[in-house]
């Protein structure tokens, strides 16, 4: 018998009865995994104490937020309106800092609550100022260097918009003291990935721009972490990463006498391989010799986008009472009228296809789409073609599936709609 892929934690008869309860397409969470990964995460290495975030635009469900919560983890946000929703989740706002790309009109509002900002341009710093002089602010750059997966995922180097140009401090400089701001924090945010050397050079960069500021006591690394969700991937080990970081910490306190607190926050790195797309078999058909064999899902875009823009490769597998003997090299579609939307991308190439080795599928059979935690549920196509919103099901670490969030009613797509007289 072939052997096919294994699902990272969903059997055929817990699978069976999550479909059942809940119907398909569900996303299903595990919390065992979500802790594991949450406790790595908190033992990073430091050298003068660590705060941990989670990105929560990786998966923004109250549930989550409050479990990484009761575990230690505080939170980034990367817009007002996810600080709102952190806040409505039960999270004390001097636990929510906000980097984004776009400051919220309500920005004030927000800081006066007790959450911490990190002006991202020179814009950002100029408003802040205004409103606040003599406050704390944190300060994003970009440190001149990248290292994200392509293009897409980049976020620093001369191509990314995101954070102050690391050339323009003399400017930040300036703002900061003309309003009397105290810059707090640095921090840079560039996709360090999985390679220690990357992480101290990093480190270095982003402590040179912390002596540059004398009121600054910490400095925030981001996240960025790199997963494996496919066998042929690397992943990040972050003792590994971390140690190189922590002496580069050591060696600033020795050399300036300033101990730096380190803050770290990652979102893929705490929920890639911890979630699940449970989906069914809803079609097979076949383009002829020269063609492909297809499965269409119930699922596609609408829950996962992340093959269809980036080329991403999740896990795939199907799951059968009676598991098949024979095999099939099958490309594997989503739902949606939208040619892009394919499973089975190849590799890093959205432009291109490719097909997976399948147990002889049917329709009804369930599928199961691994490594679906980050930037799924919370990036999608949602509601094109009508589709309304998958149900979230968390599995606790009894084995107990619970609902964390409703199918949505059709109705709800266009509640908002005005009709016109
Ligand atoms: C998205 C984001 C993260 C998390 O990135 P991952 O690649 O999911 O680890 C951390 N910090 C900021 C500012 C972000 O925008």
């Amino acid at each position: 018998m072939a052997n096919f892929p294994q699902p990272n934690f969903l059997k055929y008869e817990s699978a069976r009865q999550i479909a059942d309860a809940f119907g398909t397409p569900v996303f299903v969470y595990d919390q065992a995994t979500l802790e594991a990964a949450a406790k790595d995460v908190l033992n990073f290495p430091n050298a003068f104490g660590l705060t941990a975030r989670y990105a929560m635009k990786a998966s923004p469900n109250a549930a989550i937020l409050k479990l990484f919560n009761k575990l230690g983890l505080w939170i980034d946000a990367s817009s007002g309106f996810e600080v709102r929703r952190a806040i409505a989740a039960g999270i004390e706002p001097h636990k929510i800092s906000l980097s984004t790309q776009e400051l919220p009109d309500d920005f004030a509002e927000l800081y006066e609550l007790g959450i911490e900002i990190n002006a991202c341009s020179l814009n950002q710093l100029e408003r802040f100022a205004k409103v606040f002089p003599g406050r704390e602010i944190g300060l994003r750059f970009n440190p001149g260097a990248g290292s994200g997966g392509n293009n897409r995922t980049n976020v620093g180097g001369t191509s990314s918009s995101f954070g102050i140009w690391h050339e323009w401090i003399d400017q930040v400089k300036a703002i900061v003291a003309s309003a009397d701001l105290k810059a707090v924090r640095i921090h840079t945010h560039i996709g360090s990935g999985s390679d220690p050397s990357v992480w101290q050079k990093v480190s270095a960069m982003s402590l040179e721009l912390v002596r540059q500021f004398p009121d600054v006591t910490r400095l925030n690394l981001g996240g960025g972490y790199k997963v494996a969700r496919m066998a042929n991937e690397d992943g990040t080990d972050l003792q590994e990463c971390g140690a190189p970081v922590a002496d580069k910490f050591r060696e600033f306190a020795e050399e300036t006498g300033r101990e730096i607190h380190l803050e770290v926050e990652p979102g893929t790195y705490l929920l890639a391989n911890a979630c699940a797309v449970l989906a069914s078999v809803q079609d097979v058909v076949s383009t002829g010799p020269d063609g492909y064999e297809f499965l269409k899902l119930d699922m596609g875009m609408t829950e996962v986008l992340r093959p269809s823009i980036y080329g991403a490769q999740h896990p795939i597998a199907i799951l059968q009472a009676e598991p098949a003997l024979e095999g099939k090299d099958y490309m594997i579609a989503g739902h949606c009228c939208e040619s892009g939307d394919i499973l089975t991308p190849a590799p890093g190439d959205p432009e291109l296809l490719s097909t997976r080795s399948l147990p002889l599928a049917k329709i009804g059979d369930l599928c199961v789409i691994d490594g679906a935690g980050a930037y799924c549920a919370s990036m999608s196509t949602k509601h094109y073609n009508s589709f309304p919103e998958a149900p979230e099901v968390l599995i606790d670490t009894a084995g107990q599936a619970h609902l964390i969030r409703r199918r949505q009613q059709p109705e709800d797509i266009w509640a908002n709609e005005v009709s016109l007289p």
